[in-house]
């Protein structure tokens, strides 16, 4: 549903966890993004459609400071008549400002997702070196927050919306990414380990 070709290799970039359940062919897969939430409501509800999908997702990837097996993704979808990029990069111009302050400089990237075209992933500038460069940026002055896009044509059209009468867009972001940023916290593992001195911090 999401314009990902069964021997596509996009899907290498979500390698995930499989539950085997014992019975034959009702395996359970662990979600690797929030964005199956949106074909669910583009099969259920017509357009215009404005929805926010917070949720956990699962990925199998080494554990490091920046990077967990268990996330938060929030994702948003706007579908209606003649939805274009400019209302894209507005939207997440006023939330970047209001979540990191408006001196926040970004950067939207050409990206290559199978359910967006055009996609593009969105940085910030570092809040550690002010886009300076140092280590937690890899010396690049940017940190990724997000992967944005138009909802691909085809998607719409495997959801029954005409992508000649509607169209739309999408991004997703990672809210314990975010949550790092915001606090200038350099660990994603701290935000899962219950220490009580981490906790009490945030009015625990
Ligand atoms: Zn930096």
């Amino acid at each position: 549903m999401l314009n990902f070709p069964p021997d596509h290799p996009a899907r290498d970039m979500q390698d995930t966890f499989f539950v085997t359940s014992g019975n034959p062919g009702s395996d359970v897969l662990l979600r690797t993004h929030t964005s199956p939430v949106q074909v669910r409501v583009m099969l259920d509800q017509k357009p215009p459609i404005r929805v926010i999908c917070p949720g956990k997702v699962y990925r199998n990837e080494a554990i490091s400071s920046r990077s967990y097996c268990v996330f938060h993704q929030l994702e948003g979808l706007y579908i209606d008549k003649k939805v274009s990029f400019a209302d894209l990069k507005a939207t997440i111009y006023s939330f970047a400002k209001q979540m990191f302050g408006t001196d926040v400089k970004l950067r939207f990237r050409p990206s290559f997702f199978p359910f967006t075209e055009p996609s593009a992933e969105v940085d910030v500038t570092c809040y550690l070196c002010g886009g300076k460069g140092c280590k937690v940026c890899k010396k690049s002055g940017w940190l990724e927050i997000m992967g944005c896009g138009m909802v691909h044509p085809n998607v719409m059209r495997n959801c029954g919306i005409d992508p000649e009468e509607w169209s739309g867009y999408a991004f997703g972001m990672g809210v314990d990414r975010t949550v790092l940023l915001r606090y200038k916290i350099d660990d994603i593992r701290l935000l899962f380990e219950n220490d009580l001195r981490m906790l009490r911090q945030f009015g625990a």
